[in-house]
């Protein structure tokens, strides 16, 4: 599941997403991270891990066209609003959130609407996710995890209009 259609061409910069990303055509895994592979694979996204991104935008960010994905491990702590506003100084794209399962595969993924991750069966929840099963102003009906209250939703659609 990408957030946005149709999926860019995208640098994936972890070995452990086989999810179903890894199918497609513009999608590629480069297992070292961050490098001159990777760089000369001119992704209009990129997905890796919050140190992997804030490495890269630390040392120059490339010119992206698309995202910033932060791929989560099951139970870690979500990204910070302060983390993810660095990105996007650094990026000038919209950050989305994805939690990638044990076996690779995709088991959360954020939306456009940017409130909260939608959930894929079969979901394993953390101690503290509790899931929303409200509509999403994307429009999806899928259970959320981390939904944020109004005021918060208002102020990140405000920042991430393009
Ligand atoms: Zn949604």
């Amino acid at each position: 599941m990408y957030p946005v259609h149709p999926a860019p061409r995208t640098a994936i910069l972890v070995p452990w997403f086989h999810g179903g990303l890894r199918a497609q055509r513009a999608l590629r895994v480069f297992p070292h991270g961050w490098n001159r592979e990777a760089q000369a694979f001119m992704p209009g996204s990129i997905a890796g891990t919050i140190e992997q991104l804030t490495a890269i935008a630390g040392s120059g960010a490339p010119f992206l066209t698309h995202s910033v994905i932060v791929l989560w491990r099951p139970g870690q702590v979500r990204l910070s609003e302060a983390c993810r506003d660095s990105l996007w100084a650094a990026f000038h794209v919209p950050v989305f959130e994805q939690v990638i399962g044990k076996s690779g595969e995709l088991l959360a993924a954020e939306c456009e609407a940017h409130d909260g991750l939608h959930v894929v069966e079969p979901f394993s929840r953390g101690e503290n996710d509790s899931l929303d099963d409200s509509l999403c102003p994307c429009g999806r009906k899928t259970p959320r995890i981390g939904v944020t209250l109004g005021a918060a939703l208002e102020r990140r659609i405000a920042s991430y209009a393009r």
